[in-house]
């Protein structure tokens, strides 16, 4: 079976010819992953940001069930159905005030590919086809589809080998000021410079707020948001906020925007909006986004996915984040924040990290030269812990359920094992 996955699976980021080991999972329960040797590994990366409430949670189950024996799919070209109004109105109670159109969409990728599209149209409608291009910041990363990959960081992103062959956009640094640190004036300079010259072509401009994620795990200054929105209304582009990772408690809010309490045109969100358990995503944008898109040729927005809408997707949506809203979060992302900082620090002292950092439920170590990521992730199994370093970044995002004794379990092994890496 094993040589079958090797010979002929692909598996994201990897090589056919000289794979990195996968192991293979029985199955996952909570905040556990049960090998198929019967090992079991406490999950520290949610799979990806996604699954906050842990595996094969009854309420998650159980909402599943109940509509797969109604429907599990219905096109959504003239149709409509319960799942996707329910879960619409709960989302509307959650995101920024201004977003009052929901989009469905099939995962972050798709989602941001709607969202630049959104903005193109948008001036379209106004007789404005010039204005189509985007800026964004560098060690940003918005997915791996074709546009989604050009306003990723051209070098950190990881597409870079698709230079050429990408729409250029326009990129500006990263703000230095961290979040929790001093704001440094000068750091809206440079999108200040590319605006005055470079706004008539510009439809939107679209960041990750708060945290950047694949592109660097990198936090930054709220005051940043409040500065790009000034910039902007002045110059008129939209501007779009990509919360696919941040979403949903991860940063310590519902979702970063709060941080600087500045509210997009357009927002992304996905990953965690299922609790982790089907591909899905929306894409929310305002009033006046919709309705001036809905205004010009040809009068509607051009996009519609086939599996839109998807009931089971919505079904398990709504329940997600009505589980989300059920308990303190916050406090259980306080919580393990408080845990992060307190048993992540000693990894400062060693002498192969740059950078120690933690916000909300995510906590990562930076370190000075790239991991070797066979040795680290069986390390990391060994140690009984699922993490998945990249780069030179070694981070875990638990799910909000895990105990502090689980917490404590992963700490450890990330402190000791980067202690373990050639200096
Ligand atoms: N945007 C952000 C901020 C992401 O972190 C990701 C996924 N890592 C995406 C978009 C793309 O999402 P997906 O993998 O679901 O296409």
């Amino acid at each position: 079976m094993e040589n079958f996955d090797r010979e002929h699976l692909w598996h994201p980021y990897t090589s056919t010819t000289h794979p990195l080991p996968t192991y293979k999972v029985r199955r996952a329960d909570g905040v556990y992953i049960e090998l198929e040797d019967g090992r079991c590994l406490i999950e520290g990366m949610s799979s990806w940001w996604c699954m906050v409430h842990g595996y094969n949670h009854p309420v998650l189950n159980q909402a599943l069930k109940e509509q797969i024996d109604r429907m599990s799919h219905v096109m959504f070209g003239g149709l409509t159905h319960d799942p996707a109004i329910e879960l619409g109105r709960l989302l509307l109670k959650i995101v920024p005030p201004r977003m009052q159109k929901i989009f469905y969409a099939d995962s972050g990728s798709v989602a941001v590919e709607v969202a630049l599209k959104m903005a193109v149209q948008y001036w379209y409608a106004q007789g404005k086809e010039k204005k189509n291009n985007f800026v964004t910041i560098q060690s940003g990363y918005h997915g791996d589809t074709w546009n989604a990959m050009s306003v990723c960081d051209p070098v950190t992103g990881m597409h870079h080998i698709f230079g050429p062959t990408l729409p250029v956009r326009y990129f500006v640094p990263a703000p230095r000021s961290r979040f929790g640190g001093i704001w440094y004036e000068e750091d809206i300079e440079p999108l200040k410079e590319i605006l005055e010259q470079h706004h008539e072509e510009m439809a939107a401009l679209i960041l990750e707020p708060i945290v950047q994620g694949a592109g660097g795990m990198r936090f930054y200054h709220p005051e940043f948001l409040r500065q790009v929105e000034k910039l902007c209304r002045q110059y008129r582009l939209l501007l779009i906020f990509d919360e696919i990772a941040t979403g949903f408690g991860r940063t310590g809010k519902l979702f970063a925007w709060e941080y600087a309490g500045v509210q997009p045109d357009i927002m992304c969100i996905g990953k965690a909006l299922t609790g982790g358990y089907m591909t899905f995503s929306a894409v929310l944008a305002g009033d006046e986004v919709a309705d001036t898109i809905s205004g010009g040729y040809p009068g509607v927005f051009m996009h519609g996915p086939t599996f839109m809408g998807n009931p089971l997707a919505c079904a398990v949506a709504k329940a997600s984040v009505e589980l989300l809203l059920s308990y303190s979060w916050e406090e259980k992302v306080k919580a393990i924040e408080s845990q992060l900082k307190r048993e992540l620090a000693p990894a400062a002292l060693l002498p192969q990290v740059a950078d120690v950092r933690v916000l909300g439920a995510i906590g990562v170590i930076e370190v000075k030269k790239p991991v070797d990521m066979a040795f680290m992730q069986r390390r990391f199994v060994e140690e009984g812990v699922w993490v998945r370093p990249f780069g030179k970044l070694v981070y875990i995002m638990p799910p909000f359920i895990i105990q502090p004794e689980e917490l404590s379990k992963l700490t450890h092994s990330l402190v000791k094992i980067v202690g373990e890496l050639k200096e």
